[in-house]
């Protein structure tokens, strides 16, 4: 059994005293944590391009903010994953494709995933009891009926949620949506594809019929139950319904794939946001593809957990750097990122960060540092590394 978070070691200083450390880990520990470096440089935008073009693997300032590894996503919470765990889960899946081999590489990253795919790799698992010599590809097509069914009573359910609570509204809104869903309902669910578009249809007709639903407390619990009709993004039967008849190696990292921590900016590019760490947050592969071109003020509006989860992140990220965990760069990330996170959501998603501990009770002292750092790398004579990046736990 592998357990990811032991695998995962993104405590550079502990590499620093790693004498057998690779020549690339030893490169980047010491150009990451030996302080003598930075003070000397005149510019910061200068000595972090001279820092970084020196490593060619960790070119980008944004993998600073992915040595985070096995944070929670600031957004949804899920705890998230680096690539060099997905490149390993991959690898490992690709050893065998029996049913047994398939739980016993994905059971340690079960916290990971997200509701669809974990309840999806539970119902794996149950069945996996009675068939571990078969696949998770006969797994998902022996399913796919009876998660069709479970998808067409649930929203059969939802309906009759919606009829009731539009009826409450006026005789005239419970009219209406006894019309809607009694069509929703002829149609058919063999696709998740399909079910899809019964929710955004569902949800776009009562955003239509918004100016006619006085109550706001009504309106948002119609709102909510249009949103949970299921898809695969909130639904293990219709991500079975998705993903039936996909090779079982697909589906098996499809499983852990969006829990990867990805670069979200915070004030997207578009509109001038900066490629600078205070302008990044490390979200998961969903949050970030499902969030698009969202505006963040919107984003939480829709999404309140959000100002809970991003407090969570940022107290995991402000123990790291308290424990000296990550790069000296990143001491001031939790207040630098905080304006951002304001400015964008309208002073709606705001933080606290006295548990981060003042910089000079934490880090060890120059001369402690020097003791144990090799002796510091010219940033005009880069040494190359031999190792191939993925080697590297910083640069998941
Ligand atoms: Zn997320």
């Amino acid at each position: 059994m592998i357990n990811p978070i032991i695998n995962f070691n993104p405590n550079f200083s502990s590499l620093a005293k790693t004498k057998q450390a690779p020549k690339a880990e030893q490169a980047v520990t010491n150009v990451l944590t030996n302080p003598i470096q930075r003070p000397k440089l005149p510019q910061p935008t200068t000595m972090m391009a001279l820092l970084y073009n020196n490593i060619s693997f960790t070119g980008k300032k944004e993998d600073l903010v992915r040595s985070f590894g096995h944070v929670s996503c600031p957004c949804c919470g899920t705890k998230m994953l680096t690539n060099n765990d997905m490149d390993k889960i991959k690898k490992d899946l690709g050893r065998e494709d029996s049913a047994q081999h398939y739980v016993n590489t994905l059971k340690p990253y079960e916290e990971f995933m997200h509701k669809p795919e974990k309840g999806t790799f539970n119902k794996f698992e149950a069945w996996e009891k009675e068939n571990p010599k078969s696949t998770f590809k006969a797994f998902m097509e022996e399913n796919r009926v009876s998660s069709i069914k479970a998808c067409k009573e649930s929203q059969l359910n939802t309906f009759a949620q919606i009829n009731e609570v539009a009826k409450s509204v006026t005789p005239e809104i419970g009219e209406k949506f006894a019309q809607l869903t009694e069509n929703y309902a002829k149609m058919p669910t063999e696709t998740e594809e399909a079910m899809k578009n019964i929710r955004k249809s569902m949800i776009a007709d009562i955003k239509d019929s918004k100016s006619k639903i006085e109550d706001e407390e009504k309106y948002k619990q119609l709102q909510k139950l249009a949103d949970s009709l299921p898809t695969s993004k909130n639904s293990a039967d219709a991500f079975i319904v998705k993903y039936a008849g996909q090779p079982s190696s697909k589906v098996g990292a499809r499983l852990l794939k969006l829990s990867v921590g990805t670069i979200e900016h915070v004030k997207p590019q578009a509109n001038g946001g900066r490629d600078r760490v205070e302008n990044y947050l490390l979200e998961c592969g969903e949050c970030n593809h499902t969030r698009g071109d969202v505006s963040l003020h919107d984003w939480v509006e829709a999404h309140p957990e959000m100002k809970e989860n991003t407090q969570k992140y940022m107290d995991e990220v402000i123990e790291k750097i308290n424990n000296g965990e990550l790069s000296p760069e990143l001491d001031n990330y939790p207040n630098a990122v905080k304006g951002a996170l304001k400015e964008q959501s309208k002073g709606s998603l705001t933080y606290d960060t006295s548990a981060l501990k003042p910089k000079e009770n934490q880090r060890p002292t120059k001369n402690d540092k020097s003791e144990k750092s090799e002796k510091p790398q010219k940033p005009n004579k880069p040494n190359k590394p031999h190792h191939k990046p993925h080697r590297l736990n910083i640069a998941a």
